[in-house]
């Protein structure tokens, strides 16, 4: 014993928020109810977990106050904290989300007139270094738990007051996992969160509202297909190998030719149901009408839209964005190509929410933020 205090931060009881029925009939049965209710409790929890939101075990009136207490010696229901929330001008808010590790994710939500995407992250950063994202210069840390897939999302209802769960009305109508990460990379925890976001009796968004996006992952796109059914977004971005093999590296795994028979044989394409062909419109790149007439020739067949994104830049970012009559022109080609090719309106620059802008906050509020929790936080000594 040196006698020197230990920084010892009593750690908080493991949450029940964000986990499966499976994990909820566990913690039952580690609260000590017999097999036959472990069941009937995962139900209970589910229901006030993911329809009513609760936020404290005393909330759930229907579980009994004994189980109740015996479920609160060792969980709660707690969330990852909200290390920051910012609103930019236009609506768009963003969530910079601290793990349980201290690891920093971020969650954004994009209001519509009629609609409101969340997008949410499946990764702390990224293995793909894809040239023009910025998340991609972050590195890699982890892959995401289920449960802090799912959690990202109760963080957004919770602050957009969105509980109980309402079929009509709703803020967040579509999930879109389009923040942080390859989801497809980190395949079992994004499926087990969808699992849990879709339940009819939960949060229940249907898949036809969840969109997954990939920059192309080709053997996990008919495993997605048969498991969940989402929505399917490809990050697509140009449309020759030598030039996407340099924005999107992992093209050189999986090139073009692969990854569209993949997106051809995904289930359930059809016209009201088309996947999104993401393309990042960069000057001098992968902007010229030659790069438009070849995209519409590759996808000729798939039921498809385009979305074309004006580049957001960020700080050291090796491209520009084309100008605003060169998307212009691109996107009125495929249009009459017969692609519905939307130029989506970048949300939230600001904020550095936009695609591709997740990164330079985290880090940043990870050095500044480390400082000042050190400095608040007293010695607790050891005894
Ligand atoms: N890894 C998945 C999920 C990330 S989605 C994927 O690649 O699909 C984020 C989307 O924003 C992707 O289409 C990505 O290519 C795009 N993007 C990344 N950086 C961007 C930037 N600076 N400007 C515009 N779009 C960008």
């Amino acid at each position: 014993m040196t006698g020197i205090p230990t920084l010892i931060r009593a750690p908080a009881r493991p949450t029940l928020a964000g986990r499966g029925r499976a994990e909820l009939a566990e913690a039952a049965a580690a609260a000590g109810e017999p097999a036959e209710r472990h069941k009937m409790r995962a139900g209970q929890l589910f229901h006030w977990l993911y329809h009513r939101g609760a936020r404290s075990l005393d909330q759930m009136t229907s579980i009994s106050k004994d189980m109740r207490g015996r479920l609160g010696e060792q969980f709660d229901v707690g969330r990852d904290e909200v290390a920051r929330e910012q609103i930019s001008e236009d609506g768009t808010r963003k969530w910079l989300v601290r793990l349980a590790d201290g690891a920093l994710v971020e969650t954004v939500y994009i209001p519509e007139e009629d609609r409101g995407a969340l997008c949410v992250s499946s990764q702390v950063g990224c293995t793909l270094n894809c040239r023009f994202c910025h998340t991609g210069t972050q590195g890699w840390v982890r892959n995401l738990t289920a449960a802090e897939i799912v959690g990202q999302v109760l963080i957004a209802r919770d602050s957009l007051e969105e509980w109980p769960s309402q079929p009509d009305g709703r803020l967040i109508t579509n999930i879109v996992l389009m923040g942080m990460g390859e989801p497809l990379y980190n395949y079992d925890n994004v499926v087990a969160a969808l699992r849990i976001l879709m339940d009819p009796e939960g949060i229940a968004i249907s898949k036809r509202r969840i969109t997954v996006s990939t920059a192309g992952v080709v053997p996990m796109i008919p495993k997605l297909g048969a498991d969940v059914g989402t929505g399917l977004a490809i990050s697509l971005h140009a449309v020759r190998d030598d030039v996407r093999d340099e924005l999107v590296p992992l093209n050189k795994k999986y090139p073009i030719a692969e990854l569209l028979q993949a997106v051809r044989d995904y289930p359930g394409a059809s016209n009201s149901r088309r996947v999104t062909f993401e393309y990042a419109m960069l000057k001098g790149v992968n902007d010229s009408l030659a790069d438009a007439k070849e995209l519409a020739r590759l996808i000729a067949g798939i039921p498809a839209k385009v979305n074309l994104i004006p580049f957001n830049p960020w700080p050291g970012a090796p491209y520009a964005c084309s100008d605003d009559a060169t998307i212009a022109a691109f996107a009125e080609y495929m249009n009459r190509a017969g692609y519905s090719s939307p130029v989506r309106t970048p949300r939230g620059r600001d904020i550095l929410a936009a695609c591709g802008q997740l990164r330079s906050d985290s880090i940043r509020e990870r050095a500044g933020q480390r400082a000042a929790r050190l400095a608040a936080t007293p010695p607790v000594p050891t005894v």
